[in-house]
């Protein structure tokens, strides 16, 4: 009997230490920090179990929290987790918890840092505060799992449109009734009061662009998801919970499958309308660092410090995150991955992606081609602030040939036509200033290493960045600093409406025909402007919200884009997305003088029907003559008119001449 009873308390002296929720764990560098195996799911459900799981390799003890609300009252349980060998700890709770909340916190140090529903929730409830126990193949909207995305051949071929939510359908003149809301790119049929002019999806259709590109759309900071009578609007870079859709847009944001079922409907909508989707990613910095949840569940891990030891801030938002570190580079391409199969998302732009390093970026690409290779990723190759890495090791424009099926916006093309994003005042190629060309040049190349384009001469850099084509970005503007009409009007002095819309064409005509991937920013197809103002991420609806009544007024404006893209769609011959062929094909043609542009694609190129495509693009107040192969031609472009078809008739060379202000765009057969 003594023995068998010296031997239970030994038993139970081991379990007692196994089971105790007690652990320090002290390392030396983050280096040293245990990675987990497998995915970094944190709540698994079933009916009859949910397990939990948080990695919190510091931590000397860690708590669950389940509630009944997921903003109201306190917890009914807490449940203390178990730490297991790679920094994450434990905890099932053998009861269905369907409909139920949680969040976690973790004791360093003796202190408690707060709650926080962990860097992986799924689902949450409002504001994003507390994570939801939800079934997510409830979520899904019918025929969901079968549903096929819109046909890919070629990155060259992409039409990007970048749009906010709240702009495209909040203004009264869309007749859209889900105002603001992620479902308002589900309805069909919608259109101005006056039935004059199609809106929102249909307009979409209709304009021809291939993919839409959301502004942020993952839960942020800056919207109190609670009073959206409120009507407050955001861009959305303060990101909160990046696996979760956006609260304000949803139309129930109390429940947390709203959000993601509503999110799912328009990403279902869209494909079925042939149109792909790409998501604003914004990986590079939070909304708080004190209190983000990186920073509740590893103190210090998932952020850069500058060398005195305060907070780096390469995103100028007050923090910059460390993608080199390798759980936050897990953490990118798990969320990624994540949006790709549980959202059926088409692409990604990484906002400030010189602040991630190229490792990290080339490991996202390698994981999204196992899973589907016609997934594009795009971002900003740079950073507010130098980042806490060496250069050379940065996903920076610079260093994109390093990058391989990853591109990068041109601000090199932007700027040569519009002038320099430090000042909205000053102009350039399109205010007929000079100096712009060599940048434009660079811009319609697609970025690559070309004979004809002088880099000393470029703008912002003196090397050929792009490895292929379909690494560059091209476009004039975007969200951030002034749209387009506004730019025009406070840089090109004693612009009239007239010239106005005649340069607003002329800068999309560089654009569209440039071997990079054409972007447009929401609205610009119409003529929206907001008002003169530069940065407006916080405005309110009456500067951002689009006025869909501006589609009538400028119906040859909106004609126009359309033409273009569809001469783009037309001729193969301006997407040949390889560098070799723009080489060889793609010549400049001479010109006196500047502020013209003229260049031809030559010799069927990429098996266009045409033998030679010419575009001239003339930003001078004269009529401008231009020599060209003699040939006849047949006109695509001209006067401020575009017509694939050709009934704009005919011209012949050597001689051709050129509108002030306007784009001449022909072909030889
Ligand atoms: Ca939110």
């Amino acid at each position: 009997m003594k023995q068998v009873s010296f031997l239970m308390t030994v038993v139970l002296v081991m379990l007692l230490i196994s089971c105790t929720p007690t652990r320090k764990k002290e390392y030396a560098s983050f280096d040293e920090y245990p990675v987990p195996n497998g995915d970094l799911t944190e709540m698994e459900y079933t009916v009859h179990s949910t397990t939990f799981s948080l990695w919190a390799p510091t931590a000397d003890e860690v708590r669950l929290m389940l509630f009944d609300s997921g903003h109201e009252g306190h917890a009914y349980q807490t449940v203390p987790m178990e730490p297991a060998d790679d920094g994450t700890w434990k905890a099932t709770v053998e009861k269905n918890l369907l409909g139920k909340f949680y969040t976690f916190n973790v004791k360093i140090n003796d202190k408690w840092q707060g709650d926080t529903p962990g860097i992986n929730a799924k689902a949450v409830g409002i504001n994003g505060k507390r994570a939801a126990i939800i079934d997510m193949r409830m979520t899904d909207p019918e025929g969901w799992n079968t549903e096929v995305k819109p046909a890919f051949k070629s990155p060259a071929d992409v039409v990007i449109y970048e749009m906010h939510h709240r702009d495209l359908s909040v203004h009264f003149s869309s007749g859209i009734k889900n105002k603001g809301k992620f479902i308002a790119l589900t309805e069909r049929g919608t259109k101005t009061p006056d039935s004059l002019s199609t809106t929102g999806l249909d307009h979409l259709i209709d304009l021809g662009i291939t993919h839409v590109h959301l502004l942020p759309s993952f839960d942020y900071a800056s919207i109190d998801e609670s009073k959206l009578k409120d009507k407050k609007y955001n861009w959305g870079y303060d990101p909160l919970n990046y696996n979760v859709p956006e609260g304000s847009y949803a139309t129930d944001p109390f429940t947390p499958s709203s959000r993601i079922r509503e999110f799912k409907k328009m990403v279902m909508a869209l494909h079925k309308a042939g149109i792909r989707v790409i998501m604003d990613v914004v990986y590079n910095h939070v909304n708080d660092l004190g209190s983000s949840n990186f920073e509740r569940t590893a103190p210090g891990y998932f952020f850069r410090k500058k060398k005195d030891g305060s907070w780096a801030n390469g995103s100028a938002c007050g923090n910059e995150t460390a993608s080199e570190r390798p759980m936050m580079r897990k953490y990118m391409i798990e969320s990624v991955l994540y949006w790709m199969k549980e959202y059926h998302v088409d692409g990604f732009r990484f906002d400030l992606m010189g602040i991630h390093d190229i490792e990290t970026m080339n490991e996202i690409r390698k994981a999204v081609n196992a899973v589907d290779p016609s997934i594009i990723i795009y971002g900003e190759g740079w950073a507010a602030e130098a980042p806490q890495l060496p250069a050379d090791s940065l996903a920076m424009k610079a260093n994109t040939q390093r990058m391989p099926g990853i591109a990068a916006f041109s601000d090199e093309m932007r700027d040569g036509l519009r002038g320099p994003f430090n000042n909205n005042h000053k102009g350039a190629f399109l205010a007929g200033i000079p100096g712009g060309e060599q940048s434009i040049k660079f811009g319609i190349v697609g970025a690559v290493k070309h004979p004809q384009v002088h880099l000393d001469s470029v703008n912002y850099t003196k090397i050929a960045w792009a490895g292929e084509p379909t690494q560059m970005i091209s476009y004039v503007s975007c969200h951030d600093d002034m749209c387009l009409v506004d730019r025009l009007q406070a840089s090109v002095p004693g612009i009239t409406p007239k010239q106005l819309v005649l340069l607003d064409k002329l800068a999309q005509t560089a654009v569209f025909t440039s071997q990079g991937i054409p972007f447009i920013y929401a609205g610009e197809e119409i003529m929206r402007d907001k008002k003169g103002v530069h940065n407006s991420f916080e405005s309110p609806d009456s500067i951002n919200a689009i006025d869909w009544r501006l589609k009538a007024l400028h119906a040859d404006v909106f004609a126009y884009y359309k033409g273009l893209i569809a001469l783009r769609k037309a001729h193969p011959a301006f997407r040949m997305g390889k560098a070799e062929m723009v080489r060889k094909h793609l010549e400049f043609l001479p010109v006196d003088g500047s502020n013209v542009i003229a260049f031809r694609v030559k010799g069927h190129a990429n098996g266009d029907a045409c033998q030679d495509l010419i575009v001239i693009l003339n930003a001078r107040t004269q009529m401008t003559k231009v020599t060209v192969p003699a040939a006849k031609y047949t006109v695509f472009c001209k006067d401020g008119f575009v017509s694939v078809d050709g009934s704009l008739g005919t011209l012949y060379g050597p001689e051709v001449y050129v509108a002030p202000q306007t784009a001449l765009i022909m072909g030889s057969y």
